[in-house]
C-alpha cells in the first residue's frame, strides 16, 4: 500500500512494528510535495533537511524500546501561523516573510515529545484572516479535486496537504471556520476542540478569544489521536484551562445508538445548496439507521452571528496588529526617515488589503464614541450565542449542521463579492462565539464531484461524543476514502 493512502495511525503503527523506518516515512511525504505542491501550493517551506534529521532520532529511540505515541514516526505538516522553532513562520504575511521563531509552540512541543516530526509549513490566508487562502502573499493554494477552485480557508494549505496525501496529518487553526471550512472544501476531517483545551501559546494571535488549533486528517480516529497529543493545561496560556490531556480510552465505543442529535431547520433553509441539503438530510438518516434520534429545532440568533463574529474578530485582530510596528519584529520599510514614518510605511507596506481592512474596522468599532453601539453590542449577541447552544445541548448529544452553504468558490470568486464569503461562515462562527467542540467530516459530493462535510457541534469539553458519532457515521459510510484524482 502507498503510504499516501494510509492514516497516520497506520503509518505509526507499521513504523512501531517495524514494516516500515521513520525514514521512508519522511520520504514518502518529501515525495508526494515534489509530486503535487508545483500545482497545489500547498506548502510554504519544506523542512526536508531536519525532517531527516528527526527521523533518525525518532527511529533510534523507538529501537532503543522507548515508548512515545501511536503516531510517533508519523511526518506532521503544521500550518505557517504556529511556531517551529528556527524555521520561518510567516502567517502568509509579508510583515513576517523573514519571521524565524525562537522557540516552539507547546502543541508543536508535545507533538515532537510523542515521536512526531515536523516535516513543512501550510499555505494560509495573510494572519488566518480570510476563507479562500487567496490573501496569501505566496498565493493562493489550489483545491486537489479541481485546481480552478479554492482550497478554502484559512487553512487551505493544510485541507488540500492532506487531501492530496502530501500530508499525513496537518495541525491548523480555527477562528472562525478555518479548519471546518477548508476540510470541507477538500473532503478530509479535522476537529476543532474547545477553546481552552489546547495551549495557544506559540500561534500568532488573529483574535485571541476564538483561536484554537486543531488536527486535519483522512479520517477522525487520526484527529482523535493528535488532539489527545495536543491538548493539555500550559502555564504559558492562561486561557488554556483543560485540568489534564483528553484521554479519548474507549471513546470510540457504544456508537450513536440512544442519542439524541439536533438538526437546526433553519439552517436548511434559503442559501443552502441543494446537493449540501440533501447530504446532511442523508447524513442524519444514517445516524438514525445506526440507533440515533434525530430531532428538528430552530437554532436562535442565526442572523446575528456572523455580524458578532466579524465586529469582535475585527477588533481583536487590530489589537493584535498592533504589535507589527515596524520595530519589534517583522517587516521595516528601507524608506522610513522618522519614528512616525517607520510605523505608517512599515505597516502600508507590508499589510495586505483584508489585514487593512480590519485594522480600519476594528480600530472604529473599538473607538470610544461607537464602542457601546458595535463592540459592546456584539459581546451582548455573543452572550445569547453561548445561551442558545447550552440550551440546545441540554437537549441534543450534538447539533447536525452544514460547514458550508455550498462547494468551494472558482479561484478569484471571492475577490469580487466579499461580502458573500463572510456570510457564508454562517454555520461556523457561532461554534467559536461559543467555544465549542466541532468536527467536520466528508458526507457527500456535489454535482460537480467535489467533497460535501457536515459538522457535528458537541457541548463544552464534549469531545469524546463527538468523536464517537463521527467515528461511528466513518465506520458506516464511506465518503472519507474517497480519494481526489490528482
Ligand atoms: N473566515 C473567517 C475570517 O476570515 C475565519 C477565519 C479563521 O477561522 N481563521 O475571519
Amino acid at each position: 500500500m502507498d503510504i499516501r493512502e494510509m492514516t497516520a495511525l497506520e503509518i505509526g503503527r507499521r513504523i512501531k512494528n517495524k514494516e516500515l523506518s521513520c525514514e521512508e516515512a519522511v520520504s514518502a511525504v518529501l515525495g508526494a510535495i515534489d509530486a503535487t505542491d508545483g500545482k497545489l501550493g500547498a506548502y510554504i517551506s519544506v523542512q526536508k533537511e531536519e525532517a531527516l534529521a528527526a527521523a533518525y532520532s525518532v527511529q533510534k529511540r523507538l529501537d532503543a524500546g522507548e515508548e512515545l505515541s501511536p503516531l510517533a514516526g508519523v511526518p506532521v505538516s503544521i500550518k505557517d501561523n504556529i511556531c517551529v522553532k528556527d524555521v520561518p513562520a510567516t502567517a502568509g504575511a509579508k510583515m513576517l516573510e523573514n519571521f524565524r521563531p525562537v522557540y516552539n509552540a507547546t502543541v508543536v512541543e508535545k507533538l515532537e515529545a510523542a515521536g512526531m516530526i515536523p516535516i513543512g509549513k501550510l499555505n494560509m490566508d495573510e494572519f488566518g484572516m480570510g476563507s479562500t487562502t487567496e490573501s496569501s502573499i505566496f498565493g493562493p493554494t489550489k483545491n486537489p479535486w479541481n485546481l480552478e477552485r479554492v482550497a478554502g480557508g484559512s487553512s487551505g494549505g493544510c485541507a488540500a496537504a492532506v487531501a492530496s496525501g502530501s500530508a499525513a496529518l496537518a495541525i491548523g487553526s480555527d477562528t472562525g471556520g478555518s479548519i471546518r471550512q477548508p476540510s470541507a472544501f477538500c473532503g478530509v476531517t479535522c476537529i476543532k476542540p474547545t477553546y481552552g483545551s489546547v495551549s495557544r501559546y506559540g500561534l500568532m494571535g488573529s483574535a485571541s478569544s476564538f483561536d484554537t488549533m486543531g488536527p486535519m486528517g483522512k479520517d477522525i480516529r487520526d484527529c482523535a489521536a493528535a488532539l489527545k497529543i495536543m491538548s493539555g493545561p500550559d502555564r504559558r496560556d492562561s486561557t488554556c484551562v483543560i485540568d489534564a490531556p483528553f484521554d479519548f480510552n474507549g471513546c470510540f465505543e457504544g456508537g450513536v445508538g440512544g442519542m439524541t442529535i439536533g438538526l437546526p431547520e433553519n439552517y436548511l433553509g434559503d442559501g443552502l445548496s441543494v446537493d449540501t441539503r440533501e447530504a446532511i438530510l442523508n447524513a442524519a438518516k444514517t445516524f438514525e439507521s445506526m440507533g440515533a434520534r434525530v430531532e428538528r429545532f430552530t437554532m436562535p440568533m442565526v442572523e446575528y452571528a456572523v455580524p458578532a463574529f466579524y465586529i469582535i474578530a475585527c477588533a481583536e485582530g487590530s489589537s493584535n496588529l498592533s504589535a507589527f510596528d515596524g520595530i519589534k519584529y517583522g517587516y521595516r520599510s528601507p524608506d522610513a526617515q522618522s519614528l512616525a514614518e517607520v510605523y505608517v510605511k512599515s505597516r502600508s507596506e507590508a499589510f495586505g488589503f483584508e489585514a487593512k481592512k480590519r485594522i480600519m474596522l476594528g480600530s472604529f468599532v473599538l473607538s470610544s464614541g461607537y464602542y457601546d453601539a458595535y463592540y459592546n453590542k456584539a459581546l451582548q449577541v455573543r452572550g445569547l450565542v453561548v445561551d442558545a447552544f447550552k440550551k440546545a445541548h441540554e437537549k441534543y448529544d450534538f447539533i447536525l449542521s452544514p460547514v458550508t452553504p455550498s462547494g468551494p468558490y472558482r479561484l478569484g470568486e471571492s475577490l469580487k463579492d466579499p461580502q458573500r464569503i463572510y456570510l457564508a461562515d454562517v454555520y461556523t462562527v457561532p461554534v467559536n462565539l461559543a467555544g465549542l467542540p466541532a468536527v467536520a467530516l466528508p458526507c457527500g459530493q456535489d454535482s460537480d464531484g467535489l467533497p460535501v462535510g457536515m459538522q457535528l457541534i458537541g457541548r463544552r469539553f464534549g469531545e469524546p461524543t463527538i468523536l464517537r458519532a463521527a467515528d461511528a457515521f466513518q465506520q458506516k459510510a464511506n465518503y472519507h476514502t474517497r480519494r481526489c484524482p490528482l
